[in-house]
C-alpha cells in the first residue's frame, strides 16, 4: 500500500497497519528532519502524474491512501486522477475541519490578506504557511510569522517577526503568544486536526477575530473517511476479500 503522508493521521494510520500490510509511506520531502512513520519511507514528488503512475506499477502497489494535508490539493488531484485510470483502490483520509463559527471565512491566502488590510488589522499572527507569505509582503501591518522552515527574505512583509518552531502547540502557550504580541487578528488554514487547533481555541478565547482560509475541495468520487479508524477499517475490507 502507497500512504501519501506528511500529517499526524498519516503517522497513525502507518503505526497501525504496521507490519500486517507492507506500507510504503511517502513524505513529500518539504521539511528538515520530518517526522518519520514506522515502516518504509521514501521522500520525494514523484514527478507529476507520469512519475506515479510510473512508480505505482513498479512498485506493484495494491491500494493507495491519501493523508495528505487538507491544504496538498495537487498531491490529492493527481492521486485520484491516476488511480482512477489504473483501477486501483484508493481512499482519501480528510480529517474534519474545525468550527468556523465567528471566524472570518475566505478563500484564499490572498482575499486573507485583503481582509487584514479591509479591516485595518495591525498586529497579526500569521500561521497559514510558508507558501502564503508572498500574499502579505506588501500589507502595512505588523506580523508574528510562525513557520516550520524560514521563508525567502524577500517575501517577508516589511515589519514582522519571525518564529521557526513546528506544532504540537499548546493552549497556555497559544494564549501567551497572543497576549505577550498584543495579537488583534490570527490567520489561519482551516487545516483541522489537534497538533495546531489551539491557536484558534486561544484566539476565541481572547476574543480575537480569525481569519480562516478554506479548504480546497475534494475531487469527486473519491470514497473518503475522516478518521484514522475508519482508514483502518477501509483498509482492512480490502485485505479481508
Ligand atoms: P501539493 O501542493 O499538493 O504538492 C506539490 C507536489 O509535491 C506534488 O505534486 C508532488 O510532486 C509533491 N508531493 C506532495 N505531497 C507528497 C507526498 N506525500 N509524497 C510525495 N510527493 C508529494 O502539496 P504541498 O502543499 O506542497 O504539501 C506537501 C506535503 O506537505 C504533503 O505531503 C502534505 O501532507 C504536507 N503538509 C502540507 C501542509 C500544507 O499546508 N500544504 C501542511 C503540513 C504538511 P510530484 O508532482 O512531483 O509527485
Amino acid at each position: 500500500m502507497l500512504l501519501l503522508g506528511g500529517t499526524a493521521e498519516a503517522r497513525a494510520l502507518a503505526a497501525r497497519l504496521h507490519p500486517e500490510v507492507e506500507v510504503i509511506s511517502s513524505l513529500a520531502g518539504r521539511v528538515p528532519e520530518p517526522a518519520l512513520p514506522v515502516g518504509e519511507v521514501r521522500i520525494g514528488g514523484f514527478g507529476g502524474p507520469d512519475g506515479l503512475r510510473r512508480w505505482l506499477q513498479d512498485n506493484g502497489v495494491d491500494a493507495v491512501v491519501d493523508a495528505t494535508h487538507p491544504f496538498a490539493a495537487r498531491m490529492t488531484a493527481t492521486a485520484a486522477a491516476v488511480c482512477a485510470e489504473l483501477n486501483l483502490p484508493h481512499l482519501l483520509l480528510a480529517r474534519p475541519g474545525w468550527p468556523t463559527d465567528g471566524a472570518i471565512v475566505v478563500s484564499s491566502d490572498v482575499e486573507a490578506a485583503r481582509t487584514v488590510v479591509e479591516q485595518r488589522f495591525q498586529r497579526v499572527f500569521l500561521t497559514s504557511g510558508r507558501s502564503s507569505i508572498p500574499a502579505f509582503t506588501d500589507v502595512d501591518a505588523w506580523f508574528l510569522i510562525r513557520v516550520v522552515t524560514a521563508p525567502e527574505p524577500e517575501v517577508l512583509p516589511r515589519r514582522h517577526q519571525l518564529l521557526l518552531s513546528r506544532g504540537p502547540y499548546h493552549y497556555d502557550d497559544e494564549l501567551r503568544l497572543l497576549r505577550e504580541h498584543r495579537i488583534d487578528a490570527l490567520v489561519t488554514k482551516n487545516s483541522g486536526g489537534t497538533m495546531t487547533r489551539a491557536k484558534v481555541d486561544a484566539a476565541a478565547a481572547l476574543g480575537i477575530p480569525v481569519v480562516m482560509i478554506d479548504r480546497p475541495p475534494l475531487p469527486a468520487g473519491v470514497t473518503t473517511v475522516g478518521t484514522v479508524d475508519d482508514a483502518v477499517a477501509w483498509v482492512s475490507s480490502l485485505t479481508a476479500s
